[in-house]
């Protein structure tokens, strides 16, 4: 897919836009001003993977904990900012290496310009961060999608009337098909790298599928820079999901796939446990390898020859297939050491 060109921005140490690889994101769920469990949430997040993390900044406390947050991580640290522009400029002094701004709710113009010089000053970049349920009041005529895509208009004009281009933009709805159309609205009009989420998207079971349609589908049109799944749940759940629509579109390399059947009535072995317990191995594993567990031989061999690592099982025993050949077949009580030895050998 031809990726839609944006313009590059530096966030601490990571590249967003301008044709750097996809990002991913995520936000704290802790109370940022305690500052030793943001900061061991931040420390899981960049164990799984996270690239920058978001932290709420609801308060003073929270904006001077920035210093001290950033400090025990290694990856830029976002501070999200709503209704009080002086947070911006304490988060600003305290070192975040991004802001996040949203135009529903600071609005007066001379508060944004002193945070806009502020960020210019110390070339710190703004995420513009329009979401459908804090919108600016709007004239009822237009859609919901025209709403936001003029909230994030007028602000981008307004940053850059202040000389200001270190500019980052999402328009996030928790109706997949409204961040779609605003999304592919919003990328015609402006230069600046996109920031793709559904809102509010709910708990894992529900939210990994919501968002995956509107970030998958967006995407796959070539547009987003950057991704955060929201899930209401663990972040480094999101930090996963967000992996997994990266790899499911070939755009991303990190980490194993797990090709598995889904099982039915002709397994004549618990396929599913098998899955399981093989994703289980290999999501401690950064190596980006495809293994394949199929439950018999309608479409068991052909797949396991296809991915690096297969299995392809039968009644009591399987097939185990290597970079295309099958190398030995195994006692169903040696199924997972044996597929995970073969694992071990690809290099
Ligand atoms: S590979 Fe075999 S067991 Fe698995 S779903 Fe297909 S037919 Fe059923």
């Amino acid at each position: 897919m031809k990726r839609r060109a944006s313009r590059a921005i530096k966030i601490g140490d990571v590249t967003v836009g301008g044709g750097a690889p996809i990002v991913v994101q995520s936000m704290t769920k802790t109370d940022t001003r305690d500052i030793r469990a943001t900061t061991d949430q931040i420390r899981g997040l960049e164990e799984c993977g996270c690239r920058l993390v978001r932290v709420a900044v609801p308060d003073k406390e929270a904006a001077q904990a920035l210093s001290s947050i950033k400090r025990g991580i290694q990856i830029p640290l976002i501070a999200d900012i709503h209704f009080d522009y002086r947070l911006a400029l304490l988060a600003l002094e305290a070192d975040a290496d991004g802001l996040r701004l949203n135009p529903g709710n600071i609005r007066d113009p001379e508060h944004i310009k002193k945070i806009v010089l502020a960020a210019r000053e110390r070339e710190i970049p703004m995420r513009i961060g329009v979401n459908a349920g804090s919108l600016p009041k709007a004239s009822k005529q237009k859609s919901i999608v025209d709403q936001m895509v003029s909230a994030a208009l007028e602000h981008i004009q307004l940053f850059e009337s202040l000389d200001f281009e270190l500019i980052k933009v999402s328009l996030k709805a928790f109706d997949v098909p409204t961040t779609i159309e605003a999304n592919k609205a919003i990328a015609q009009k402006m230069p600046y790298p996109l920031h793709l989420g559904i809102t509010e998207a709910g708990t894992p079971k529900r939210g990994v599928i919501r968002s995956a349609l509107g970030i998958g589908a967006l995407l796959y049109m070539g547009i987003g820079d950057t991704i955060r799944v929201s899930l209401t749940g663990d972040p480094r759940e999101e930090v996963f999901a967000g992996y997994e629509i990266l790899k499911s579109l070939d755009l991303e390399e990190r980490g194993p796939i797990l090709i598995s059947c889904p099982s039915c009535g002709r397994a004549e072995v618990d396929i599913i446990g098998l899955a399981e317990a093989v994703e289980e191995r290999l999501q401690k594993m950064d190596k980006p390898i495809k293994v394949a567990v199929m439950g018999c031989v309608v479409n068991g061999p052909g797949e396991a020859r296809d991915a690096d690592v297969g299995i392809a099982c039968g009644k009591g025993r399987g097939a185990i297939f290597r970079k295309g050949k099958q190398v030995r077949t195994v006692e169903e009580k040696d199924f997972l050491e044996a597929l995970m030895a073969e694992v071990g050998r690809v290099q």
